[in-house]
């Protein structure tokens, strides 16, 4: 992993856990999912510069990313609190987790377990 793409997950990382805690939003308690999606947004921000969501398919990412609705947090997240991605989840979901929180050791560990 490049140092870029490192403090991108830390920028990623501390984004979450604050976005969750404004949002009253839970982790998946299944952790790595947090993780990998916490990746995705982290390589999107540095390659394209913004954190376009990493669960969609795209024909252009650059046009993406100016486009802005699918840059975390997305639209449907800021107006109606739906994250596809299972990142930030509602706590009567059924997938929801008890955290808000995601160290660092833990989530390079997850990721580099998903490989
Ligand atoms: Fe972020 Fe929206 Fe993707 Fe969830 S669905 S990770 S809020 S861009």
């Amino acid at each position: 992993m490049s140092e870029s793409t490192y403090n991108n997950l830390e920028v990623m990382r501390k984004f979450s856990e604050v976005y969750a805690k404004r949002t009253g939003t839970f982790f998946c308690s299944e952790i790595s999912i947090t993780a990998v999606v916490i990746e995705g947004l982290a390589k999107h921000k540095d390659q394209y510069g913004s954190a376009l969501c990493p669960c969609r398919h795209y024909e252009d990412k650059s046009k993406e990313v100016m486009n802005s609705y699918w840059n975390c947090p997305c639209v449907p997240m800021r107006e109606r609190k739906e994250c596809h991605c299972m990142l930030f989840l509602n706590p009567d979901s059924e997938f929801a987790g008890q955290n808000q929180v995601i160290e660092s050791t833990v989530l390079l560990q997850k990721i580099s377990e998903s490989k």
